[in-house]
């Protein structure tokens, strides 16, 4: 996959600077802006065997196992969840670390969300026994928040003493998951963000995303490859749905526990951060009104002057929410009542 536009100028420094890349380190970048492509081309660079000075080639042994993602000596460590939204030569890759234990897998009804120690221990145990293909040898871990705490104490003594030619690139949108022991260790890489503008021009012109649900779920804080996964007929429909459920929910026309009903049969997650994302959307309009906004606002400045406190404190609980271990509260229940906690026409009557 070619390097997205907004990674363009980091990535020649990085092929610039090929011989210092540090040995661990930590890419930061926001969710939905091609993070897992840019470690796995990371990767194939540090793996490149070719003369040249332009790596990677492309065209030797080692790149064209990398492009068709079975190379022997990059080990991607990953979750089933983040799997299912990665394209396939990055799941070519992981499957190899999944679980071994098929009993266990079968046994299991949930996706698996986070990395396990099993995982870990695998594959540092190829790291140090086999001789590689060439020289270097990395292993990618994405979403390195994902690591339980387990498989971070087996991942630190790796870190801390990395056998020769060994990179460990840890990929993560949300760092401060990370135990400080891990971050303290890798170097940091803060990747560029695309801006509002910069994603939607991309959506719109390089995959013929539809302008109006480009700037719509753009602005709801969503990264343009997230946009690009959601950009289904079914997903825009129960977009649809969120949308009309909040603004009737924001103008008294459905009650709260309709609205959580309704809503928690989509993804929660999503439902949440675009209810986030409108809260910071009416409260910003409210101190600083900017008419020209492409989406209008659900929740008016009048209602965010009144609701100040409210919106506030729903911003800060589903920001927290968003960042705890997942299912260690109950989604639906958070749903809700966050749902009451908007549900500004009831809540006045109830005030007076
Ligand atoms: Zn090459």
């Amino acid at each position: 996959m070619a390097i997205s536009p907004w990674h363009q100028a980091l990535w020649h420094s990085l092929q610039e600077r090929r011989q210092v890349i540090p040995s661990s380190t930590l890419l930061v970048g926001r969710p939905g802006t091609d993070l897992p492509n840019l470690g796995l081309e990371l990767a194939g660079l540090l793996l490149c065997d070719a003369e040249s000075s332009v790596k990677p080639c492309a065209s030797c042994r080692s790149c064209q196992m990398s492009a068709r993602g079975v190379h022997p000596d990059l080990h991607v460590i990953s979750t089933e969840e983040a799997e299912g939204i990665c394209d396939r030569s990055f799941r070519n890759q992981s499957m190899r670390y999944d679980d071994t234990d098929s009993t266990k897998r079968e046994r299991r009804t949930t996706v698996r969300s986070i990395i396990t120690v099993d995982q870990i221990r695998a594959v540092t145990e190829s790291l140090n026994k086999s001789a590689g293909l060439g020289s270097s040898k990395v292993c990618l871990i994405y979403p390195a928040d994902a690591l339980n705490l387990n498989a971070a104490n087996a991942l630190l003594k790796s870190l801390e003493e990395p056998t020769a030619g060994s990179y460990y690139l840890l990929l993560s949108s949300f760092p401060g998951n990370l135990p400080p022991t891990i971050r303290s260790r890798c170097s940091r890489l803060d990747l560029n963000n695309p801006s509002n503008d910069e994603s939607i021009e991309w959506l719109t012109t390089e995959h013929n995303v539809d302008l109006e649900v480009a700037q719509q779920l753009i602005a709801h804080g969503l990264g343009p490859y997230e946009v690009l996964q959601m950009n289904t007929r079914e997903d825009i429909v129960a977009y649809q749905v969120l949308i009309d459920g909040l603004t009737g929910l924001i103008s008294g026309n459905v009650n709260a526990g309709t609205f959580a009903r309704e809503i928690g049969i989509y993804d929660r997650v999503l439902t949440l951060k675009v209810i986030q994302s409108e809260i910071y959307r009416g409260l910003r309009e409210s101190v600083l009104p900017r008419h020209s906004a492409d989406v209008p606002v659900l929740i008016t400045s009048n209602l965010a002057l009144e609701f100040r406190e409210v919106l506030f404190s729903v911003y800060y609980a589903i920001g927290k929410f968003l960042s705890w271990p997942k299912k260690s509260v109950d989604e639906q229940l958070f749903l809700e009542h966050i749902a009451h906690k908007l549900a500004f026409t009831h809540n006045r009557v109830l005030n007076n």
